[in-house]
C-alpha cells in the first residue's frame, strides 16, 4: 500500500491554520490530524487531544527526553511539539496526515520527510491578521508579540512548495484540497504496479 502524504500547513498566528484544518478534516475521507503537543493554555473553544495535547512544562520535558517527538520548539515561551508515534503508524496506514505547524518546525519536518508537502498560508493583509487575532480575544501583550513575530514569518514562504492566500475561507480549503488531490496523484508517489498493469 503507498504511504500517505506529510501535509505542513504554516502560517503566521492568526491567519487561519486551525479553521482551515478544521474544514479539511471534514471535508477530505483519508486525513488525520497529527495534533500537537503544547505547554500553552487553552483558549476558550480549545478541547485537549482535538486541538492540541495540553501538558505541563515537566511532562513535556519528560517527552523529549523520551525522544516522543519528530521536533519541538519554544514559540512565543511556550513549548510545541510534534507527537512521533501518531504521525508515522497513519501514513504507515495510507492515509494522509495534516499538521499545522511553525516555520521552524516545519524545515526540521522537511528534513526528516523530505516527500512531505509544505504550503504557506498568507493573510491577505498585515490589517487583516491583526482583526483575526483581535476576533480570538488575544491579551494585548501576546498580541504584540504575535504580530512583530508575523514578519519573520513571512520572509520564511519562499522556502514553501505552495502559498495560499486565506482571504475568502472556502476558496482557500477548496484550493489547498486540490494541491492535496494533485500531490497524491503525482508519478513519483504511484506505485509501480499502477503502470505495470497498463501496459501489460
Ligand atoms: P491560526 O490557527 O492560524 O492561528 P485561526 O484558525 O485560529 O488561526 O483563525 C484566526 C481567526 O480568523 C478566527 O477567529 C477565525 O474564525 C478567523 N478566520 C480564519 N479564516 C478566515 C477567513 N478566510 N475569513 C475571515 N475570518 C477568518
Amino acid at each position: 500500500m503507498p504511504k500517505g502524504l506529510v501535509i505542513i500547513i504554516s502560517a503566521p498566528s492568526g491567519t487561519g491554520k486551525s479553521t482551515i484544518c478544521q474544514r479539511l478534516l471534514k471535508s477530505r475521507r483519508n486525513i488525520r490530524y497529527n495534533v500537537t503537543c503544547t505547554t500553552r493554555a487553552p483558549r476558550p473553544g480549545e478541547t485537549d487531544g482535538r486541538h492540541y495535547f495540553f501538558v505541563d512544562r515537566e511532562e513535556f520535558k519528560r517527552r523529549i527526553r523520551n525522544h516522543e517527538f519528530v521536533e519541538w520548539a519554544m514559540v512565543h515561551d511556550q513549548y510545541y511539539g510534534v507527537p512521533r508515534s501518531f504521525l508515522e503508524s497513519t501514513v504507515e496506514k495510507g492515509l494522509d496526515v495534516l499538521l499545522a505547524i511553525d516555520v521552524q518546525g516545519a524545515q526540521t519536518l522537511k528534513r526528516k520527510y523530505p516527500d512531505c508537502v509544505l504550503i504557506f498560508l498568507l493573510p491577505p493583509s498585515i490589517t487583516t491578521l491583526k482583526e483575526r487575532l483581535q476576533s480570538r480575544r488575544e491579551a494585548s501583550e501576546s498580541l504584540a508579540k504575535r504580530l512583530a513575530n508575523s514578519r519573520g514569518e513571512l520572509g520564511a514562504a519562499k522556502n514553501y512548495d505552495y502559498l495560499v492566500v486565506n482571504d475568502d475561507l472556502d476558496k482557500a480549503v477548496s484550493h489547498i484540497s486540490s494541491i492535496i488531490t494533485a500531490e497524491g496523484l503525482r508519478l513519483s508517489r504511484r506505485r509501480q504496479v499502477d503502470l505495470d498493469h497498463l501496459v501489460r
